[in-house]
């Protein structure tokens, strides 16, 4: 299959070699940053497995799942590609084993195939193809920055591997270019970098019929130009087509690495392309964050009080948007991880850690476990003036812990609970109606960008400057509206609404200095240069709270 496009954009492909884990995403989502000053930046990612999307995974087996304004939950490189490139994007820009498989099969039912067998190549790949081109043309992107999951090798994505190799011959040897990332290793005791993993790791992409014409090499240091050298000329390429990515740290200086590297000329060069990289208000950024972790002006404790807190990776949008408020209040904000389960039983414990801290985050979830921890922690907060924000789930459960121990509803509860089969007594927390009919898990939340209307005079209202704002939700539960006066008579305030009036979207306490929730997620929206307001706040009031306990 091949097909003349109306606009030729160009195609940069990230591959991954040697070990997982070296930030193909972030090394990805660098290169869109360099690139994006004077061209569309569509950044595509493939991923080998079956399910549609991550939507229906544990966030502790795969990471966060990132929502977009179009409602699609998506592998959480899109939150890198997102923070860097500054692009809001697409659902089809995520390709799954899932949802090609899903397509081709429902084809074959229709009788699109008839006559023929169905194969991998090239109806698999051609599938593939298909959704790239479909992606670049819709967007009418300048340049597809196409991300294929996992390593070199794996089986699970080998047809794309295969679809990339198919491509070069359709856009033109001129108009696509392979960047591998790979691992140079500097093992102990021989104290020099070593190649040959690189070596053998782009052996194996030579064998699925790709040259890379860019290699990444990930270390502990800067590359030698001894080892440039080498890799260049095992590789074909010239030395200055191998970059360092040293290992930084702050993530956002690896895009100012790479320019440095010289990335953005070579890229320039080979896809014959001019588009200089506007990265100064980034820059200045990255300098306080740096600045701050060696010589730190303020260093504030902010905890994330949840269940999946085995694997940072589950609530990475949360941790990127407390790095962009500390970088934009000249601070260090160090995370303190606080696992809630079963934490009320343990008030000890938990004073110990609340104790130290000067803010508290309690993040979205999901289900029955941990929540009681949650409450408690919340109460804490509230009972000790602790600047608190109150994320999804948080929030609906700030707005029970105030609703028993304020409004005096003792059995007041979230109605999802009764999904473990416990009992709910009064479901402040209702299902939302539109939701009582849906049995499919997948995609089938109330997902994605929404309006927020903010009451003016309130405190909402002087953090965003605006009577609107989009935002991001993905719930299926809200506050009950049964009970709404009942709880603003006792003095919480819901300060954003949905635009219909009835789904309740923010909270504050007017009586405690900050006192913040949201039934969004702000964490999805916050840019190094623009943080959300509700967490630039968070961490300005935790720095106000630390004053003063230090005094
Ligand atoms: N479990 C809650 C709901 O479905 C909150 C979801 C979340 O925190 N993302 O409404």
């Amino acid at each position: 299959m091949s097909r003349k496009k109306k606009k030729s954009p160009k195609l940069i492909v990230v591959t991954g070699g040697v070990l997982s884990g070296l930030g193909k995403g972030i090394a990805a989502a660098s290169i869109g940053k360099l690139l994006s000053a004077n061209l569309k930046v569509v950044p595509i990612k493939c991923d080998g497995y079956l399910n549609t999307d991550p939507g229906t995974m544990n966030p502790v087996e795969h990471g966060e799942v990132y929502v977009q304004d179009d409602g699609g939950e998506v592998d959480m490189d899109f939150g890198h590609y997102e923070r860097f490139i500054g692009v809001d994007t697409k659902f089809d820009w995520n390709i799954t084993m899932g949802k090609v498989f899903k397509e081709i099969l429902e084809k074959e039912r229709a009788g699109d195939y008839l006559g023929k067998t169905v194969q991998f190549i090239p109806h698999v790949t051609d599938m593939i193809k298909e959704k790239i081109y479909n992606t670049l043309e819709t967007e009418q992107a300048d340049l597809g920055l196409l991300e294929i999951g996992g390593t070199v090798g794996d089986l699970e994505n080998q047809f794309y591997i295969e679809a990339v190799r198919q491509l070069k011959f359709e856009f033109g040897p001129e108009n696509i270019i392979f960047i591998h990332l790979t691992y140079v290793p500097v093992p102990n005791g021989v104290n020099e970098q070593k190649s040959k993993p690189t070596q053998m790791s782009v052996k194996s992409l030579q064998q699925f019929g790709i040259e890379p014409d860019i290699i990444i090499g990930r270390c502990s240091e800067y590359l030698t130009p001894k080892i440039k050298e080498k890799i260049a000329l095992f590789c074909n390429l010239e030395p200055s087509d191998v970059i360092s990515g040293v290992d930084v740290e702050c993530i956002y200086e690896i895009p100012l690495i790479y320019e440095q590297e010289g990335l953005v000329e070579t890229l320039h060069k080979k896809l014959n392309i001019y588009s200089p990289p506007k990265i100064n208000a980034w820059r200045n950024r990255v300098n306080v964050l740096l600045k701050n972790i060696k010589n730190p002006s303020k260093t504030i404790d902010i905890a994330i009080a949840g269940k999946y807190t085995e694997l940072e990776d589950s609530y990475a949008s949360v941790v990127e948007s407390i790095t962009h408020s500390a970088a934009n209040n000249d601070v260090k904000v160090n995370v303190v991880w606080l696992d809630t389960d079963g934490l009320e039983t343990q008030p000890k414990k938990m004073a110990e850690v609340l104790e130290l801290v000067d803010g508290v985050i309690v993040p979205g979830g999901f289900g029955a476990r941990g929540i009681e921890g949650k409450i408690s922690t919340i109460t804490y907060c509230r009972e000790n003036n602790i600047p608190f924000l109150g994320i999804c789930y948080g929030m609906q459960l700030a707005v029970i812990e105030y609703a028993r121990n304020v409004v005096g509803i003792k059995d007041a509860n979230t109605a999802e609970i009764l999904e473990d089969g416990i009992d709910v007594g009064t479901a402040v927390i209702d299902i939302l109606p539109e939701q009582k009919a849906v049995t499919k898990k997948g995609g089938s939340m109330r997902l994605g960008g929404q309006d927020v209307l903010i009451k003016e005079g309130t405190k909402a209202h002087a953090l965003y400057g605006a009577t609107s704002v989009r935002q991001r939700f993905r719930h299926r539960y809200e506050v009950n509206p049964d009970y709404i006066q009942q709880i603003e008579d006792a003095g919480l305030v819901f300060s954003g609404h949905a635009s219909d009036l009835r789904i309740m979207q923010l909270m504050e306490l007017p009586s405690h200095p900050y006192f913040m929730a949201c039934q969004f997620h702000p964490e999805l929206t916050s840019r190094l240069e623009t943080p959300s307001p509700l967490f630039y706040n968070l961490v300005k009031e935790a720095i106000i709270f630390s004053n003063k306990r230090d005094k």
